[in-house]
Protein backbone atom coordinates (compact mmCIF):
# COMPACT_ATOMS: atom_id res chain seq x y z
CA UNK A 1 0.00 0.00 0.00
CA UNK A 2 1.09 3.51 -0.64
CA UNK A 3 -0.36 6.00 2.24
CA UNK A 4 -0.24 9.31 1.75
CA UNK A 5 -1.21 11.68 4.37
CA UNK A 6 -2.34 15.79 3.93
CA UNK A 7 -3.92 18.45 6.40
CA UNK A 8 -7.22 19.77 5.24
CA UNK A 9 -7.68 22.44 6.12
CA UNK A 10 -11.12 25.08 5.78
CA UNK A 11 -12.03 28.91 5.93
CA UNK A 12 -8.54 31.21 6.09
CA UNK A 13 -6.58 28.06 6.17
CA UNK A 14 -7.64 26.81 9.62
CA UNK A 15 -7.07 23.44 10.17
CA UNK A 16 -9.96 20.98 10.49
CA UNK A 17 -8.16 17.77 10.89
CA UNK A 18 -5.65 15.09 8.50
CA UNK A 19 -7.12 12.68 5.25
CA UNK A 20 -5.45 9.78 4.79
CA UNK A 21 -5.28 8.08 1.82
CA UNK A 22 -4.32 4.49 1.13
CA UNK A 23 -3.53 3.23 -2.03
CA UNK A 24 -3.20 -0.44 -3.00
CA UNK A 25 -0.12 -0.59 -5.73
CA UNK A 26 0.19 -4.41 -5.34
CA UNK A 27 -1.01 -4.69 -8.84
CA UNK A 28 0.71 -1.75 -10.44
CA UNK A 29 4.19 -3.56 -8.59
CA UNK A 30 3.28 -6.30 -10.62
CA UNK A 31 2.93 -4.75 -13.68
CA UNK A 32 5.85 -2.80 -13.47
CA UNK A 33 8.01 -6.05 -11.98
CA UNK A 34 6.62 -7.91 -15.53
CA UNK A 35 7.77 -5.35 -17.80
CA UNK A 36 10.98 -5.12 -15.87
CA UNK A 37 11.45 -8.73 -16.55
CA UNK A 38 10.15 -8.60 -20.12
CA UNK A 39 12.59 -6.09 -21.13
CA UNK A 40 15.08 -8.19 -19.28
CA UNK A 41 14.11 -11.06 -21.23
CA UNK A 42 13.85 -9.53 -24.58
CA UNK A 43 17.45 -8.35 -24.48
CA UNK A 44 19.08 -12.05 -23.50
CA UNK A 45 16.81 -13.23 -26.83
CA UNK A 46 17.99 -10.59 -28.69
CA UNK A 47 21.63 -10.87 -27.40
CA UNK A 48 22.00 -14.73 -28.21
CA UNK A 49 21.62 -14.75 -31.84
CA UNK A 50 23.83 -11.51 -31.58
CA UNK A 51 26.72 -12.80 -30.38
CA UNK A 52 26.84 -15.90 -31.77
CA UNK A 53 26.74 -14.08 -35.32
CA UNK A 54 29.72 -11.73 -33.69
CA UNK A 55 31.49 -14.83 -33.16
CA UNK A 56 31.54 -16.03 -36.27
CA UNK A 57 32.21 -13.33 -38.15
CA UNK A 58 34.96 -12.27 -35.74
CA UNK A 59 36.23 -16.17 -36.34
CA UNK A 60 35.64 -15.74 -40.03
CA UNK A 61 38.14 -12.36 -40.37
CA UNK A 62 40.41 -14.03 -38.06
CA UNK A 63 41.50 -16.33 -41.09
CA UNK A 64 38.68 -18.86 -41.56
CA UNK A 65 37.35 -17.42 -44.82
CA UNK A 66 40.43 -18.98 -46.31
CA UNK A 67 38.71 -22.55 -45.76
CA UNK A 68 35.81 -22.22 -47.85
CA UNK A 69 34.78 -25.64 -46.63
CA UNK A 70 34.65 -23.97 -42.96
CA UNK A 71 33.28 -20.41 -44.20
CA UNK A 72 30.48 -21.66 -45.95
CA UNK A 73 29.28 -23.44 -42.66
CA UNK A 74 29.86 -20.71 -40.57
CA UNK A 75 27.79 -18.33 -43.05
CA UNK A 76 25.28 -20.52 -42.95
CA UNK A 77 25.06 -20.45 -39.18
CA UNK A 78 24.57 -16.61 -39.12
CA UNK A 79 22.40 -16.67 -42.21
CA UNK A 80 20.16 -19.20 -39.64
CA UNK A 81 20.67 -16.78 -36.70
CA UNK A 82 19.78 -13.66 -38.84
CA UNK A 83 16.52 -15.27 -39.75
CA UNK A 84 15.84 -16.11 -35.85
CA UNK A 85 16.29 -12.39 -35.43
CA UNK A 86 13.80 -11.53 -37.78
CA UNK A 87 11.65 -13.82 -36.69
CA UNK A 88 11.84 -12.54 -32.89
CA UNK A 89 11.60 -9.11 -34.06
CA UNK A 90 7.90 -9.88 -36.03
CA UNK A 91 6.77 -11.91 -32.94
CA UNK A 92 7.69 -8.92 -30.70
CA UNK A 93 6.30 -6.41 -33.03
CA UNK A 94 2.88 -8.54 -33.33
CA UNK A 95 2.84 -9.13 -29.10
CA UNK A 96 3.13 -5.25 -29.07
CA UNK A 97 0.31 -4.79 -31.46
CA UNK A 98 -2.13 -7.21 -30.12
CA UNK A 99 -1.55 -5.62 -26.92
CA UNK A 100 -2.46 -2.18 -27.82
CA UNK A 101 -5.94 -2.23 -26.27
CA UNK A 102 -6.60 0.89 -28.99
CA UNK A 103 -5.96 -1.38 -31.87
CA UNK A 104 -9.84 -3.53 -31.51
CA UNK A 105 -10.49 -6.17 -34.15
CA UNK A 106 -12.32 -5.62 -36.77
CA UNK A 107 -14.53 -8.63 -37.10
CA UNK A 108 -15.88 -10.08 -40.40
CA UNK A 109 -17.43 -13.32 -40.92
CA UNK A 110 -14.19 -15.91 -41.42
CA UNK A 111 -14.58 -18.98 -42.64
CA UNK A 112 -12.54 -21.08 -41.03
CA UNK A 113 -12.48 -24.72 -43.38
CA UNK A 114 -10.54 -21.70 -45.59
CA UNK A 115 -8.17 -20.67 -42.91
CA UNK A 116 -7.22 -24.43 -41.92
CA UNK A 117 -6.87 -25.71 -45.35
CA UNK A 118 -4.85 -23.17 -46.18
CA UNK A 119 -2.33 -23.92 -43.28
CA UNK A 120 -2.21 -27.57 -44.27
CA UNK A 121 -0.93 -26.59 -47.89
CA UNK A 122 1.32 -24.35 -46.44
CA UNK A 123 3.05 -27.28 -43.84
CA UNK A 124 2.64 -30.09 -46.22
CA UNK A 125 6.30 -30.21 -47.75
CA UNK A 126 7.22 -30.40 -44.57
CA UNK A 127 4.49 -33.03 -42.96
CA UNK A 128 6.17 -34.35 -46.13
CA UNK A 129 9.87 -34.19 -45.34
CA UNK A 130 9.19 -35.20 -41.19
CA UNK A 131 6.90 -38.04 -42.71
CA UNK A 132 4.40 -36.76 -40.50
CA UNK A 133 0.62 -37.91 -41.16
CA UNK A 134 -1.15 -34.31 -41.28
CA UNK A 135 -4.99 -34.80 -41.66
CA UNK A 136 -7.89 -32.42 -41.02
CA UNK A 137 -12.00 -33.21 -39.84
CA UNK A 138 -14.05 -30.73 -40.68
CA UNK A 139 -17.98 -30.97 -40.84
CA UNK A 140 -19.27 -29.97 -44.02
CA UNK A 141 -22.15 -27.05 -42.55
CA UNK A 142 -19.39 -25.48 -40.53
CA UNK A 143 -20.85 -21.69 -39.64
CA UNK A 144 -18.81 -18.60 -40.44
CA UNK A 145 -17.34 -17.38 -36.88
CA UNK A 146 -16.81 -13.74 -36.90
CA UNK A 147 -13.59 -12.53 -36.19
CA UNK A 148 -9.94 -11.10 -38.10
CA UNK A 149 -8.86 -14.01 -40.32
CA UNK A 150 -5.63 -12.98 -40.58
CA UNK A 151 -5.32 -13.35 -36.95
CA UNK A 152 -7.36 -16.45 -36.94
CA UNK A 153 -4.76 -18.12 -39.59
CA UNK A 154 -1.45 -17.21 -37.16
CA UNK A 155 -3.34 -19.05 -34.35
CA UNK A 156 -3.62 -22.06 -36.38
CA UNK A 157 -0.57 -21.71 -38.64
CA UNK A 158 1.04 -22.03 -34.35
CA UNK A 159 -0.53 -24.76 -33.45
CA UNK A 160 0.45 -26.72 -36.67
CA UNK A 161 3.97 -25.57 -36.52
CA UNK A 162 4.33 -26.49 -33.06
CA UNK A 163 2.41 -29.63 -33.22
CA UNK A 164 5.17 -30.80 -36.52
CA UNK A 165 8.35 -29.44 -34.59
CA UNK A 166 7.40 -31.20 -31.36
CA UNK A 167 6.34 -34.36 -33.11
CA UNK A 168 8.91 -37.55 -34.37
CA UNK A 169 8.97 -38.43 -38.13
CA UNK A 170 6.09 -41.64 -37.95
CA UNK A 171 3.78 -39.73 -35.92
CA UNK A 172 0.37 -38.14 -36.67
CA UNK A 173 -1.06 -34.65 -36.29
CA UNK A 174 -4.81 -34.02 -36.53
CA UNK A 175 -7.04 -30.81 -36.66
CA UNK A 176 -10.53 -31.02 -35.86
CA UNK A 177 -13.10 -28.64 -35.85
CA UNK A 178 -16.05 -29.12 -34.12
CA UNK A 179 -19.25 -26.13 -33.96
CA UNK A 180 -21.13 -26.22 -30.77
CA UNK A 181 -24.34 -24.40 -30.21
CA UNK A 182 -22.92 -20.93 -29.73
CA UNK A 183 -19.25 -21.79 -30.53
CA UNK A 184 -16.83 -23.66 -32.73
CA UNK A 185 -13.84 -25.92 -30.93
CA UNK A 186 -10.71 -25.80 -32.81
CA UNK A 187 -8.36 -28.99 -31.87
CA UNK A 188 -4.68 -29.37 -33.14
CA UNK A 189 -4.05 -32.93 -31.76
CA UNK A 190 -0.31 -34.63 -32.08
CA UNK A 191 1.74 -37.32 -31.23
CA UNK A 192 4.48 -35.77 -30.23
CA UNK A 193 6.86 -35.55 -27.24
CA UNK A 194 4.42 -34.47 -24.71
CA UNK A 195 4.91 -31.68 -22.44
CA UNK A 196 5.54 -33.11 -18.49
CA UNK A 197 2.48 -31.73 -16.01
CA UNK A 198 4.61 -29.35 -14.05
CA UNK A 199 5.15 -27.11 -17.33
CA UNK A 200 1.62 -27.40 -18.71
CA UNK A 201 0.31 -24.43 -17.35
CA UNK A 202 3.18 -21.99 -17.86
CA UNK A 203 3.50 -22.26 -21.61
CA UNK A 204 1.17 -19.58 -22.63
CA UNK A 205 3.77 -17.41 -20.68
CA UNK A 206 5.88 -15.25 -23.21
CA UNK A 207 9.24 -16.70 -23.88
CA UNK A 208 8.75 -19.69 -21.57
CA UNK A 209 9.80 -23.46 -23.06
CA UNK A 210 10.11 -26.38 -21.99
CA UNK A 211 13.54 -27.21 -23.38
CA UNK A 212 15.15 -23.74 -24.27
CA UNK A 213 17.70 -25.67 -26.51
CA UNK A 214 15.37 -27.54 -28.48
CA UNK A 215 12.91 -24.70 -29.00
CA UNK A 216 16.02 -22.44 -30.18
CA UNK A 217 17.47 -25.47 -32.37
CA UNK A 218 13.52 -25.80 -34.08
CA UNK A 219 13.91 -21.72 -34.59
CA UNK A 220 11.21 -21.15 -31.93
CA UNK A 221 11.13 -17.76 -30.17
CA UNK A 222 9.40 -18.77 -27.44
CA UNK A 223 6.41 -16.13 -28.33
CA UNK A 224 3.99 -18.46 -30.55
CA UNK A 225 1.38 -19.39 -27.68
CA UNK A 226 1.43 -16.08 -25.84
CA UNK A 227 0.58 -14.85 -29.59
CA UNK A 228 -1.80 -17.26 -30.15
CA UNK A 229 -3.51 -16.80 -26.64
CA UNK A 230 -3.60 -12.97 -27.28
CA UNK A 231 -5.46 -13.59 -30.43
CA UNK A 232 -8.08 -16.07 -29.03
CA UNK A 233 -9.45 -13.81 -26.04
CA UNK A 234 -9.29 -10.91 -28.06
CA UNK A 235 -12.16 -12.80 -30.09
CA UNK A 236 -14.11 -13.81 -26.64
CA UNK A 237 -12.32 -17.14 -27.02
CA UNK A 238 -10.47 -19.70 -24.76
CA UNK A 239 -7.26 -21.55 -25.12
CA UNK A 240 -6.00 -24.37 -23.53
CA UNK A 241 -4.11 -27.31 -23.47
CA UNK A 242 -4.00 -31.47 -22.11
CA UNK A 243 -0.99 -33.64 -22.50
CA UNK A 244 0.46 -36.99 -21.61
CA UNK A 245 3.86 -38.53 -22.87
CA UNK A 246 1.81 -39.97 -25.69
CA UNK A 247 1.14 -36.39 -27.33
CA UNK A 248 -0.42 -32.89 -26.63
CA UNK A 249 -3.26 -31.54 -28.08
CA UNK A 250 -4.03 -27.55 -27.94
CA UNK A 251 -7.60 -26.55 -27.94
CA UNK A 252 -9.22 -22.97 -28.55
CA UNK A 253 -13.13 -22.10 -28.52
CA UNK A 254 -13.96 -19.10 -30.85
CA UNK A 255 -17.84 -17.41 -29.86
CA UNK A 256 -20.25 -17.77 -33.01
CA UNK A 257 -21.84 -14.18 -32.10
CA UNK A 258 -20.01 -11.18 -31.97
P1 LIG B 1 8.41 -21.96 -29.35
O1 LIG B 1 8.77 -20.90 -30.32
O2 LIG B 1 9.51 -22.31 -28.40
O3 LIG B 1 7.76 -23.16 -29.99
P2 LIG B 1 5.76 -21.44 -28.20
O4 LIG B 1 5.26 -20.28 -27.41
O5 LIG B 1 5.07 -21.75 -29.48
O6 LIG B 1 7.32 -21.22 -28.40
O7 LIG B 1 5.71 -22.74 -27.26
C1 LIG B 1 6.25 -22.68 -25.95
C2 LIG B 1 6.79 -24.04 -25.53
O8 LIG B 1 5.72 -24.98 -25.35
C3 LIG B 1 7.72 -24.70 -26.55
O9 LIG B 1 9.05 -24.27 -26.42
C4 LIG B 1 7.58 -26.18 -26.19
O10 LIG B 1 8.42 -26.49 -25.10
C5 LIG B 1 6.14 -26.28 -25.72
N1 LIG B 1 5.23 -26.78 -26.78
C6 LIG B 1 4.41 -26.04 -27.57
N2 LIG B 1 3.68 -26.82 -28.40
C7 LIG B 1 4.05 -28.09 -28.13
C8 LIG B 1 3.64 -29.38 -28.64
N3 LIG B 1 2.72 -29.48 -29.61
N4 LIG B 1 4.24 -30.48 -28.12
C9 LIG B 1 5.17 -30.37 -27.13
N5 LIG B 1 5.59 -29.20 -26.61
C10 LIG B 1 5.03 -28.07 -27.09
Amino acid sequence: FRVQISPLKGVKHKKMGVVGLLTDVTERRKLDQMRTEFAANVSHELRTPLTSINGFVETLLDGAMEQPEIARNFLEIIHSEGKRLANLIDDLLKLSRLEDRRNILHKQPVNLADVIQKTVKMFEGLAQDKNIELTIAIPEDLPSVPGDAGLLSQVVVNLVDNALKYTLPGGKVNIAVNPQHDHVTVAVADTGIGIPPENLSRVFERFYRVDKARSREMGGTGLGLSISKHIVEAHGGKIKVTSSPAGSTFTFTLPLEV
